[in-house]
Parts: structure tokens; sequence; C-alpha cells
């Protein structure tokens, strides 16, 4: 079968590779559409920690191709969604209910082969069957809009609450719709791409900030003297990041969402966090969010044709991994 593969750091191709056996409990899925993720170019950049030679792919679905012994419930022909992230269930971190901070956790596409390949071998555990008026395109969206979801839970959006976001990327616009349902009053998206800014007042942003032309931290301050209830930074920009801190209100929260570069550092002055009653956290992967996540695909609350910007063969993968991170596109999906 076709696949892309990142040989070593630095190093993606096309490879021709033996189709994954069936075993026990996995169900073989031929890969539909599977989605560019920032953290794809970190895994080929060195960036991200992930065993080499490696096909990537970590947000993708597809059709159930065979199905092996032991498992119930899942036919050939089956459309199911994937939730990449592989938990053993039995460390103290999974016993206490915090599964996302697994000690042994595993990773489709990022440990064990992905979803950039015409087939990938699921276990069952991982699969999610969905209806197939659902665009196989847009299914592939449940991991980072389950991601997405757990960000916005943890920063715990309330009807009324003024929130920012800085980067109107594929997460960005997630968040911004997603910020919106739980009902907040505006949502105001910072980014240097015009056509990001454009795409963010598409899904509902209040308004938009261009950072190169205006400094962003004083705009919201204009508008709101007091600052605003919760910020998330959807960049990885250190220095977006600490605009976020300049932009929170006494009692609000800021979100580190993006993937910031993993030496870069944050000063903060604790007495301000304990003075004004700061939050500040972090949101990793999606415990637990994977079926609210296609729920909202599927009922079409959440705009996924408005983040899938890109649809792009297989065969032109290396083309796709270029395209990714360009003004013109949110996601890109690969399609085998
Ligand atoms: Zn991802
Ligand atoms: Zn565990």
């Amino acid at each position: 079968m076709l696949a892309l593969q990142i040989h070593e750091v630095g190093s993606l191709g096309l490879v021709n590779t033996p189709k994954p056996e069936l075993r026990p409990h996995g169900l073989l899925v031929r890969v539909a559409a599977s989605g560019i993720c920032g953290t794809d170019p970190h895994i080929l950049h060195g960036l991200y920690p992930a065993n080499l030679p490696l096909i990537p792919g970590h947000e993708y679905a597809g059709v159930v191709e065979a199905v092996g012994d032991g498992i119930d419930g899942f036919a050939p022909g089956d459309h199911v969604a994937v939730d990449p992230n592989i938990v053993c269930g039995v460390c103290d971190f999974c016993r206490r209910g915090k599964v996302h901070l697994c000690k042994n956790l595993v990773a489709l596409g990022v440990n064990i082969p992905g979803g950039f390949a015409e087939f990938c071998l699921v276990p069952v555990s991982q699969a999610y069957k969905i209806p197939k008026s659902l665009p196989l395109a847009h299914a592939a969206l449940a991991e980072p809009v389950a991601c997405c979801l757990r960000g916005v839970d943890l920063s715990g959006i309330v009807s009324g609450d003024v929130v920012l976001i800085f980067g109107a990327g594929p997460m960005g616009a997630i968040i911004l719709q997603l910020a919106r349902m739980q009902g907040a009053s505006h949502v105001i998206v910072v980014d240097p791409q015009e056509r990001r800014r454009k795409r963010a007042s598409a899904l509902g942003a209040s308004w938009t900030i261009d950072p190169g032309k205006q400094d962003a931290v004083q705009a919201v301050r204009d508008q709101y003297p007091d600052g605003v209830n919760v910020v998330f930074d959807c960049s990885g920009n250190i220095a977006a990041v600490r605009q976020t801190l300049q932009a929170v209100m006494r009692g609000g929260t800021v979100m580190l969402y993006g993937v910031c570069h993993k030496d870069a550092n944050l000063e903060v002055n604790p007495f301000w966090v304990n003075d004004n009653e700061i939050t500040i956290r972090g949101s990793y992967n999606n415990p637990n969010t994977m079926a609210r996540a296609l729920d909202l695909l599927v009922s079409g609350r959440l705009d996924a044709g408005a983040v899938v910007t890109h649809r792009i063969p297989l065969e032109k993968g290396l083309e796709a991994f270029q395209l990714n991170g360009g003004e013109e596109c949110l996601k890109v999906m690969v399609e085998p």
C-alpha cells in the first residue's frame, strides 16, 4: 500500500509498504481522510518525540475493511472516526481518571503507524462508528475538535463572557465556534494573516485584530478597560502568550492551548497572579471528548466545512505538507 513516511528527522517521503495484518481486537481501516496537524511537522523536524521511521497522521477517518477476532458491533463497510490516543488503563493517572496523562500513552501516528496511508490497523477501543451522512473528510476533524472541547471545558467559559483568541489557524477556528456555542457574548480574534481573520469573521468573531497594524492588548483594553474573561493562546507563539497575560481581567483565565517551542519560557509575576486571582492552565489531548465532538460534527452545529480548506490526494502528500500552515489553508486533509 502507499503511505507517507517520516524516515528520519527531516526526511519525509512516499513509500510502498505492506498492508498491516489484521489482529485480534483490531479493525483494518481503509483511510479516507487524514488531517495534517501542527504536531506532524514538529515530528518531522525532531521537535516532538515520536518513534521513527513512522507513518504519521493522527486525525483520520475511514471505512472498515476487515474485522479482527473478538470484536462485536463493527462490520466491513462501517464508517469510523479514530481516537489516536491509546491509554493503558492501569497506571496511576489512568486509575485517577486522568487518562490523557497516561504514563504509557501510545498514539497512532506518533508511536505506531497512523493515517497517512491507504490502510491502518486501529484497535477497536479507538474506533467510533459514525453515520454515513457525515462526510469522512469532516469526521477526520473529530480528534482536533475533541482536543478543543477539552480546552473550552477547562476554560470555564460561561454565557456572557468575552473571549479573546490569539491565532486563527484550525484550532483557533474551532475554539472560536465552541466559545460561541458556550454563550460567549463576544469573541475577539488576533491573527497577522488577513485571510485567517476573514475566515474568523465569517465564523462569528465579533471583531478581529491585525497585530502587525495595532497593539493587540491596547486594542482590547480600549474596548474593555478591565480586560476580558477568558484568553486562549492558539498560536504557540511566545510573544502572543505574553500578551494573553496582559489582556486577561481580574478573576479571568488564560488557556495555554497552542504548542510553543519546548525551550520557550514565560515570566509570570506570582504577586499579580495571586492578587488578581488569575488562572493559567494548559490543556492536553482529548480525554472522553470524542463522542461529543462527533455529535457536534454530525449535527452540523460545528462548521467543519469552514475548517477543512484543502483535500489533497495521498500521492501529493509532500505538497500537502508544504501547503500546510500557509495563509490560504486551515486544515489540510490528505486523502488516500
Ligand atoms: Zn494533532
Ligand atoms: Zn495509563
